[in-house]
């Protein structure tokens, strides 16, 4: 089935309504999926969990090219649908869940034991929710080696920002901590039913093997990070002066100096 014949048998055939609150915007082109299993590198080594299957297109692609598949989808309503429309693919699973409450770090040890050679995440993100799930991922340090996600189009720049630009911010921070961020490509709204507001990409997140940094207490590093781009205007020695259990603003100059930091500079451009 294309995505167009299986849109019109949930819609028509099955009374389907769309839920705007769920972010439910699916995919219509059939180029555009296979530029995703290219750019996630998806083979039968690899065992695949996708965030929110919708209709299944994604879905589809994805058992036909991975070894093992486990979609995770918030809405009843389109639980029986993906029962009946994938069942036939041996290698299918279906959770009807909050991707945010499930025990993906279950289902991922039970894949590694049975074999798998790679990890990955794809989805396209529900737009409302879609800074927390890649945030939750990243920081439940899941084994994961990849993550394409099809997200706005600004959210992708902000991941993939280089230093010193307007998009580079904590979320850069935080995912580049974790990860090698790269915007794959972009995606025009005129490829989903229902069209979103605004526009899409395609982001790639490649987990380091190791580290870019050591860092001790990465509480307290993700705490100054918040803090440095909290007021984008301010001098990092007027940001970090705001943070709790700071008490003497000129201990924070004295100790930016030690760290051969320029109090007067904005976060941005560290
Ligand atoms: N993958 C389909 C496609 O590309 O056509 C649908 C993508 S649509 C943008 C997002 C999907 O995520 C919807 O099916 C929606 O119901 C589901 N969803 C929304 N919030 C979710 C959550 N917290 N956990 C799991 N699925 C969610």
């Amino acid at each position: 089935m294309t995505p167009m014949e299986k849109i019109r048998l949930l819609t028509e055939t099955r009374g389907f309504r769309f839920t705007k609150s769920l972010g439910q915007n699916f995919l219509t082109d059939e180029n555009i999926l296979r530029k995703m299993a290219q750019a996630a590198d998806i083979n039968k080594e690899d065992a695949v969990i996708e965030i929110g299957p919708g209709a299944g297109i994604v879905t589809e692609m994805l058992l036909q090219e991975a070894g093992r598949v486990l979609a995770v989808e918030i809405d009843k309503a389109l639980i029986p649908f993906l029962e009946e429309t994938l069942s036939i693919y041996p290698n299918f699973t279906l959770w009807h869940q909050d991707v945010l409450q499930a025990d993906l770090a279950g289902w991922i040890k039970a894949q590694q034991e049975a074999g798998y050679k790679r990890i990955k995440v794809v989805g396209n993100l529900p737009y409302y929710v879609t800074t927390p799930i890649i945030m939750k991922l990243l920081e439940d340090q899941l084994p994961i080696d990849l993550m394409l996600f099809m997200i706005q189009k600004e959210v992708a720049q902000r991941l993939a920002a280089k230093p010193a630009t307007k998009d580079y911010g904590a979320l850069t921070v935080g995912a580049q901590f974790y990860c090698k961020a790269e915007k794959v490509f972009d995606v025009s709204p005129q490829v989903f039913i229902p069209k979103p507001n605004v526009a899409s990409a395609v982001v790639r997140l490649t987990r380091h093997e190791v580290p870019p940094a050591d860092i001790p207490d990465p509480a307290l590093f993700f705490a100054l990070v918040k803090a440095a781009f909290g007021q984008r205007r301010k001098t990092l020695h007027n940001a970090l002066s705001v943070m709790p259990d700071v008490e003497d603003k000129a201990e924070v100059a004295r100790r930016l100096g030690d760290a051969g930091i320029d109090p007067m500079r904005r976060g941005e451009t560290l």
